[in-house]
């Protein structure tokens, strides 16, 4: 749409990976990585208390009661059937689980360069060449809490949906889409989740101001997010429902973050 304002995406795109966010693994890190069969592990530092909000949101996702961290920070998704839950998310959690590469979450609270998730590739400080790829998801879990809207888009967008779109990215080497309107790649496959769980589905990939504020009158950047949902009740009409929140704080607001973001 034309003069319409974009901001920078949610995430970046693998394609946007660049060396210079390489990070670095502790020797000690690498020890716990080859002790455990799960290939989703937390960092030491990520707190018990995010360890468990991650937990409860991809429990809820996937209906695997009794997934969890084990001591090791390996995300086990336990041995109980599944009830209820999205069988796609238990499709991609699983294949990332037993899959090639390594994933590491870590607590990026408050980090400016952070807009909710990030993934990043990661390197191995020893024998990397015997070593699987490794990366690293940023998760902003402050960010989250920033987030006001309606329950049925709050519900539609957690840490636990941030995850899942940053694993599709490596498990599947998805991108996200360059054109605002759409959700793009990734996202459509997390929208199957979403419906296969009775939530709204995301509607485009960018966020955008709100109608009425100004990109320099205020300090606050009020931004928003569109979901919709079809209700058997309305036929084949879609409700919209939306996120709101400071860009200000969350990130992802500058002009140069307009530019790359449609590249
Ligand atoms: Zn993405």
């Amino acid at each position: 749409m034309r003069n319409r304002l974009r901001w920078r995406a949610v995430c970046i795109t693998r394609k946007a990976f660049c060396l210079i966010n390489l990070l670095v693994f502790a020797c000690a890190f690498t020890i716990k990585a080859e002790e455990t069969s799960s290939n989703i592990l937390c960092r030491p530092e990520l707190a018990p208390s995010r360890r468990s909000e991650l937990a409860d949101k991809l429990r809820a996702i996937t209906g695997w009661r009794d997934l969890g961290f084990d001591q090791n920070g390996a995300l086990r998704p336990g041995r109980a059937q599944s009830s209820g839950g999205s069988p796609t998310a238990r499709d991609l959690l699983g294949a990332a689980v037993t899959g090639k590469n390594v994933l590491i979450l870590e607590d990026a609270s408050n980090r400016s360069d952070v807009v909710f998730c990030r993934v990043n590739p990661g390197r191995w400080t020893k024998d990397a060449a015997q070593r699987p790829p490794a990366y690293v998801i940023l998760i902003d879990f402050a960010d989250f809490s920033r987030i006001t809207g309606d329950r049925a888009a709050l519900a539609a967008f957690n840490v636990g949906w941030g995850l899942l779109h940053e694993i599709d990215h490596v498990v599947h080497d998805s991108v996200d889409p360059q054109r605002i309107g759409e959700a793009g790649e990734c996202e459509d496959l997390i929208n199957r989740m979403r419906r296969e769980c009775g939530l709204a589905e995301r509607v485009e990939y960018y966020f955008t101001l709100v109608p009425g504020t100004t990109a320099s009158a205020f300090m606050t950047r009020l931004v928003r997010l569109a979901f919709e949902q079809r209700t058997p009740e309305q036929n084949k009409k879609k409700k919209r429902y939306w996120l709101v929140w400071d860009a200000s704080l969350v990130g992802g607001f500058s002009e140069d973050n307009k530019i790359a973001a449609v590249r």
